[in-house]
């Protein structure tokens, strides 16, 4: 009989998938004490989720790892349709017009899921001593909402189980389907250096029960979702599921288009393609339709992936395709499915595919998830921290909800399009359908609209006339700036790294002009508390303990060229001096271009509709989206939106 430990805990994450790793990172970030259990014996290795969205790549930038994406992922440019022509043989039509290329640094990229998982628990090691405490597995949850607002109150209290060494040999290949290889049985040559060590580690731990008691609980336990069942949350959604196979392979093909993302689609049906990194190709195949409201629950072991092949094979012809070596495959399942709402009181959240589930096909699933916890990750922390009140919370729901109805409008959309059983007409309707739908959610696909509504975090009114395409409620568009005191270049999306910290970007406009110059100096007496009775903005609200002696960090952008001027034109609070360090020369950056770097061409402030010459002030989130925007003048209404956050001093 196993006794039960008892613990604290801040934070308890359940599941370390994509979305419990992102809020796990904003835990390290911050120094919060907090735990990651995952109920498999090892990280995903290969196969699963392989898209990566122009947004998510922006967070990994911020993040600090992006360029390991950029090292090994493969970027995905034109998407081509394949139908059959006159002669009756398969022809291509496109590419899809892919228009707004310069709207992020970053294009559409395919790496596997577990490579993703590498970098982020990488990051997490950086930063912090937490690790993912695996074999572990949540077995009872309570809740007690009487301690709710007491903030310093331990309201949940769940049971975990170490499930020891008999659990080490937990599929860690296509477990949707339950129909592959083991860890002992992956083969190294699929894993990268770096992951092999994780996969050696073998389970060491007995089997032991714990109580944990915990402040905040972050349930992103997937699609079945532990925590969701716990809590009696609803999922509502569609009744009609379709049965796909999904295989990633080395392919031996004469299809001209094999390394290119491609829909194909004839009388034997519709099949997408996505190349991948070292030359993997996967195909999403619909393998079964059935309606699941009349048809009892299909036996997805029925499909191996010779059914796969042949299906390729079939909608292919008469291009040859065959494969010797492949590296994942998997059936699945899935509905279009929302959790009636995403958080039980502000103390236990749930994030990622736990509140949303959809077809994988449109490359969503893994990236919206990600932003839901990096959403809800340093909101928690900063709490935690006592940083910021604990009513911010209120505004995960708020922010990511109506995002999820919206991910899931899309796939109504985008899905049926694959397993209408009609074939494609000469006039080739379905393609210019499907480029219709692709380019209508295009924004909302690729992260660079979300419209979160106002709230303590977003002030929405009246800033159009200061900052055109500065919106409250939308990511800062990023851009490429010159450092005043080096001269280097580097895009805003690493520059406002994401720290915890909130940001005042000081928009200085153009500070040859005199009157301009002046307003600047004003503006610098006021944050250093020279010129009001009232405490600065940057010295009123409490630490991040342990990280930060400011939760505030400000960022210089001046719009004159960049050799005439200098950095100690600028006042000292925007260049900080620090007795070991010396001043701070990556706090002052221009608007101009650089010869050696066509992607800083020294247009942030029309891309961002500010005036050259008056600027503007700019609050950015710890998350890069913009929270206020105002005038230079305007410090007491930036203060005023701060209070609302920040616990003062
Ligand atoms: P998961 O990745 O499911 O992680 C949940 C974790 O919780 C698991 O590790 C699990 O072991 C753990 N857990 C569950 N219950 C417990 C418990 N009681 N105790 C402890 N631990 C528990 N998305 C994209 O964005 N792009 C793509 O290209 C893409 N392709 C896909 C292809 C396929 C074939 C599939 C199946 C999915 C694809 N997706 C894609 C979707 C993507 O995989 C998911 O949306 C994403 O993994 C969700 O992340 P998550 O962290 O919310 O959940």
């Amino acid at each position: 009989q196993d006794i039960p430990v008892e613990s604290h805990t801040d934070v308890l994450i359940i599941g370390a998938g994509p979305s419990g790793l992102m809020a796990a990172y904003w835990m390290a970030r911050c120094g919060v004490k907090a735990r990651v259990i995952d109920k498999r014996s090892t990280k995903v290795f290969v196969g699963h989720a392989d898209g990566l969205r122009p947004r998510t790549l922006e967070l990994f930038d911020s993040m600090g790892f992006q360029h390991r994406v950029m090292h090994e992922g493969s970027i995905s440019t034109e998407a081509n349709f394949w139908v059959p022509g006159e002669s009756g043989k398969l022809a291509r039509k496109g590419p899809f017009n892919i228009s707004r290329v310069d709207e992020s640094p970053y294009h559409n990229t395919r790496l596997n899921q577990g490579r993703i998982e590498r970098f982020i628990l990488d990051s997490i090691q950086e930063h912090s001593d937490l690790e993912v405490e695996r074999d572990v597995i949540a077995e009872s949850l309570k809740y007690d909402e009487n301690l709710e607002k007491d903030p310093d109150s331990y309201p949940i209290t769940v049971k975990l189980r170490n499930q020891g060494e008999e659990a080490s040999n937990v599929p860690c290949g296509p477990s949707q389907s339950g129909s592959g290889i083991t860890r002992n049985e992956l083969k190294r040559h699929d894993l990268l250096p770096d992951d092999w060590d994780d996969q050696a580690q073998q389970s060491n731990r007995k089997s032991k029960v714990e109580i944990v008691k915990a402040k905040y609980l972050i349930g992103c336990d997937g699609a079945h979702s532990w925590t969701r069942k716990q809590l009696d949350i609803p999922v509502e959604g569609s009744n009609t599921d379709h049965i796909w196979g999904v295989i990633d392979v080395l392919p031996i093909s004469d299809f001209p288009d094999i390394r290119r993302v491609s829909i194909v689609s004839n009388a034997a049906g519709t099949i997408l393609i996505i190349p991948r990194e070292r030359g993997l190709v996967r195909f999403y195949v619909p393998v079964h339709v059935c309606e699941a409201s009349s048809t009892p629950r299909f036996d997805r072991s029925t499909i191996a992936p010779e059914v796969i092949r042949t299906r390729v094979q079939a909608i292919l012809s008469p291009f040859t395709f065959d494969f010797q070596a492949c590296s994942w495959w998997t059936v699945y399942q899935v509905g279009q499915r929302i959790a009636s709402k995403f958080t039980k009181g502000d103390r236990i959240f749930l994030a990622g595919d736990a509140v949303h589930t959809h077809s994988p096909k449109m490359g969503l699933g893994m990236n919206m998830s990600m932003q839901d916890g990096f959403n809800v990750g340093w909101k928690i922390a900063l709490a935690v921290a006592g940083t910021v009140k604990p009513e911010i919370l209120a505004t995960y729901n708020l922010e990511r909800y109506p995002l999820a109805e919206m991910l899931l409008e899309f796939d109504r959309h985008w899905s049926p399009m694959f397993t209408d059983q009609k074939p494609p007409d000469e006039k080739d309707t379905k393609a210019a359908a499907m480029f219709d739908i692709a380019g209508k959610f295009e924004d909302f696909a690729d992260g660079w609209k979300v419209f979160y509504p106002g709230s303590r975090l977003i002030c929405k009114p009246g800033s159009e006339a200061v900052a055109r395409y500065i919106v409250p409620g939308e990511r800062l568009k990023p851009v490429k700036l010159r450092n005043q005191a080096e001269g280097g270049t580097k895009w805003t999306t690493r520059l406002l790294e994401s720290d915890g910290r909130f940001r005042i970007l000081v928009l200085a406009g153009d500070i040859r002009n005199p009157m301009q110059k002046g307003r600047l100096e004003t503006l610098c007496q006021v944050l250093t508390g020279q010129l009001t009775s009232k405490q600065s903005p940057l010295d009123r609200y409490v630490s991040i303990p342990g990280c930060y002696d400011s939760p505030i960090d400000v960022v210089t952008v001046h719009s004159a060229p960049w050799k005439e001027s200098e950095f100690f034109d600028f006042p000292e609070i925007l260049r900080p001096f620090d007795p070991v360090r010396g001043w701070a020369y990556d706090k002052v950056w221009c608007d101009d271009s650089c010869i050696f770097d066509r992607y800083c061409d020294g247009t942030a402030y029309e891309k961002w509709g500010v005036d050259w010459v008056l600027g503007a002030l700019v609050v950015v989130r710890p998350d890069q989206y913009i929270g206020w925007v105002g005038e230079l003048g305007d410090v007491d209404e930036m203060t005023e939106y701060l209070d609302n956050i920040l616990v003062r001093k």
